[in-house]
């Protein structure tokens, strides 16, 4: 089959790639290639009752098919150049906030209206962080929750699913050049095109590496996050949540001068696990739907590691430690905050007995014999800072999951429209290294679609 535009990767940068192709009224013949399932046919297997931990699927449920690594996120969407990745520094500030912006009507105007923005702007939350040396980014947050998400996805494939090909259980194993564009190898036959679009995100990342690699295009990685997932009553960071949601917070430590920051906020929300290429990390997640509120608030504690030459395998640095946790754990591991800093391991009593009831099924163990101490050094004394402004965070009760680990794809060279140095190949979201975030990595869909529209003509 020849397309027109062959996106790979049916996340949020290939979705409103796909979107913006679909509604140019071109006509053009655009093909989606997603080694994960269709949206409806996505499912975990963990129930908490006969499937309490990872059983390492051929394709994470979580982390692949429509909707990509987003589709059970919380579904934040940030609008912001202070975190989420890089856009801005290709296209511009004012641009990727637009960009940003248009993503938002798009989820608005298909499920998403009523749901809230929040703003840091105006707060006085940012008075109380500077007196205890904690710092808030300014950034706005459209909470979709993941029961919204999901829907707005739905509402998306329905609308996009008879203008585009879309290809599902298709992992697309090469891309090579051809004279006039392109021509992809997929489990099940080949396919040409003119322009190939690549999203597929941080779960692609080693294949990504390769196709680099054989088309001969530079990249570079050096930067690793590793760090905790942190449980508490919601009442606790209510002050916080209730008027921002999700706050992003920097402390830089005394020790270290390590940059420790807060990440992924879940007001009333739950602990999951997450599995990248067989290694189970943990991240976090909450819905919209009061009903399915929890009594806890989760959010991650984490420092970021770079790396100078000769080593470059940043991600192989976070995946051993998380092999680490994976072994003596069985998965992921958890941990009162009052026995990590008394040097013991936690154990199912002192778990059972403790006032804060874990949302994920992990294992009890002791955090210190996995996390590197610098690292665990900063996250202890940013709890601490944390206490100041939400008193109660730093409570013996207080649950740490580890390890938190956040991969960063190596960064691909990439001009200024996100295309590589071969004529025609695009790389967008996450697998490009550019964007971190669901925000950034759909307006890098959008930028990239109208980039190629203006081309065509
Ligand atoms: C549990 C969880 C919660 C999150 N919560 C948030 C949040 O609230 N806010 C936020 O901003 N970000 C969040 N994120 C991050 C966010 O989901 C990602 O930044 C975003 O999905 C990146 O989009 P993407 O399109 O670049 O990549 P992805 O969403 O990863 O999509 C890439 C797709 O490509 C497919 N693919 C990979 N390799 C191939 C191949 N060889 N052939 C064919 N297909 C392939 C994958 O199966 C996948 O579906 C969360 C992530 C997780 C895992």
């Amino acid at each position: 089959m020849h397309y027109d535009v062959i996106i790979i990767g049916a996340g949020p940068g290939g979705i409103y790639s796909s979107y913006e192709f679909a509604k140019s009224g071109k006509n053009l013949k655009v093909g989606v290639f997603e080694l994960g399932n269709p949206l409806e046919k996505r499912k975990c297997p963990i129930d908490g009752v006969n499937v309490k931990s990872c059983v390492k699927c051929k394709t994470c449920a979580i982390m692949s098919g429509f909707g990509g690594a987003g589709a059970f996120s919380d579904g934040k969407y940030n609008i912001t150049n202070r975190f989420g990745g890089t856009l801005y520094e290709y296209i511009g500030k004012e641009h990727a906030l637009e960009l940003m912006r248009y993503v938002d009507d798009i989820n608005t105007s298909h499920g998403g209206a009523g749901t809230k923005l929040y703003s840091t702007a105006n707060t006085k939350i940012k008075k109380a962080c500077l007196e205890n040396g904690l710092h808030l980014l300014d950034a706005q947050v459209r909470h979709l929750g993941t029961d919204i998400n999901y829907i707005v996805l739905e509402n998306l494939y329905n609308e996009l699913k008879d203008k585009i090909d879309f290809h599902f259980n298709t992992a697309v194993n090469a891309v090579r050049k051809t004279e006039n564009g392109y021509e992809i190898e997929t489990e099940n036959g080949t396919h040409t095109c003119r322009y190939c679009v690549v999203s597929v995100g941080r779960s692609g990342s080693k294949w990504m590496e390769q196709v680099c690699s054989s088309l001969n295009i530079k990249t570079l990685s050096n930067r690793v996050d590793i760090g905790v997932r942190v449980e508490i009553p919601a009442v606790i960071f209510s002050s916080l949540t209730d008027e921002l949601y999700e706050s992003k917070i920097v402390y830089r430590t005394e020790k270290f001068e390590d940059l420790v920051r807060t990440f992924c906020m879940n007001p009333h929300g739950v602990v999951v696990t997450e599995n990248t290429n067989g290694i189970v990390t943990v991240n976090g997640h909450s819905y919209e739907d009061e009903s399915r509120h929890t009594e806890n608030t989760n959010f991650a504690l984490l420092v970021s590691k770079h790396f100078s030459l000769p080593f470059k395998d940043s991600n192989g640095y976070g995946e051993s430690i998380a092999r680490l946790s994976n072994m003596l754990g069985g998965g992921v591991m958890v941990q009162r905050f009052g026995d990590l800093t008394r040097g013991r391991r936690s154990t199912e009593s002192r778990i059972r007995e403790s006032y804060v009831t874990p949302t994920l099924s992990a294992t009890p163990g002791d955090l210190s014999l996995v996390i590197p101490k610098r690292i665990l050094d900063g996250i202890i004394e940013m709890i601490y800072a944390l206490d100041k402004i939400a008193p109660g965070t730093a409570n013996d009760d207080t649950l740490l999951y580890g390890v938190e680990v956040k991969f960063y794809n190596m960064e691909v060279a990439l001009d200024n429209d996100l295309q590589t140095s071969c004529e025609g190949l695009y790389v967008i979201g996450d697998g490009s290294g550019v964007t971190h975030s669901l925000s950034h990595a759909s307006a890098s869909g959008v930028y990239v679609a109208r980039h190629i529209l203006s081309k065509i003509g």
